[in-house]
């Protein structure tokens, strides 16, 4: 029952009027889970505060409703978590673990770069997820940037070709919600 959700948020709590570069009927439509269904992956790309962890875990807990099991994991936990079960030879039953869910969710990649060894980790298990089950990936980095999170382009390529062969990209550009508030203190900074 647990997926993992650091706070819960719903697709109906969102805000399009306050993010308009957001399409509202892919967002909509991407809540049918039909993409679930299709073992689709979605990116959510954009800066910080723009609601992608968000309708991430709004679409994660539309999920869970419909009796899907659903995991959450931020990246920087997964690089660790990889790279421990590499080191304690338990990748295998680590990976089954991450394969096993109809969506898994990775948030935030970007923030922290993979090393070799990390790369290697989640490239088995991008690999066996493809076409197997849906992943969402949020990131601050455009797919051109991939390169530096992975520190190596030919990984990058690799995962970027498997990720994005079915996969819904939404690109937000936009302002941060948690900016919203403070924008009279703008002055003032
Ligand atoms: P990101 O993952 O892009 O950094 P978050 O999804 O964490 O951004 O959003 C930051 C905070 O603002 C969260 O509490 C989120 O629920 C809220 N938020 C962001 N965008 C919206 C929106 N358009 N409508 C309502 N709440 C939003
Ligand atoms: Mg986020």
């Amino acid at each position: 029952k647990s997926a993992g959700f650091p706070l819960l948020k719903r697709i109906e709590e969102f805000d399009f009027t306050f993010q308009p570069s957001i399409d509202q009927t892919v967002i909509r439509d991407l809540a049918t889970l039909r993409f679930i269904d299709n073992a689709e992956n979605v990116v959510f790309l954009g800066p910080p505060g723009v609601g992608k962890t968000h309708l991430a875990i709004g679409l994660g807990v539309s999920a869970i409703e419909q009796g899907i099991p659903v995991l959450f994991i931020n990246a920087s936990v997964l690089i660790e978590q990889l790279k421990e079960a590499y080191h304690s030879d338990q990748l295998d039953r680590y990976l089954k673990k991450l394969i096993r869910p109809g969506l898994l969710i990775i948030d935030e990649i970007g923030y922290l770069p993979f090393d070799a060894q990390a790369a290697y980790c989640f490239f088995q298990l991008i690999s066996r997820r493809y076409e197997q089950g849906s992943t969402i990936f949020t990131s601050n980095k455009s797919f051109g940037n991939w390169g530096e999170i992975f520190q190596d382009q030919v990984i990058a390529a690799a995962l970027l070709d498997r990720i994005l062969h079915h996969c819904r990209t939404v690109n937000i550009r936009g302002e941060s919600y948690r900016m919203k508030d403070r924008k009279s203190h703008k002055l003032w900074v």
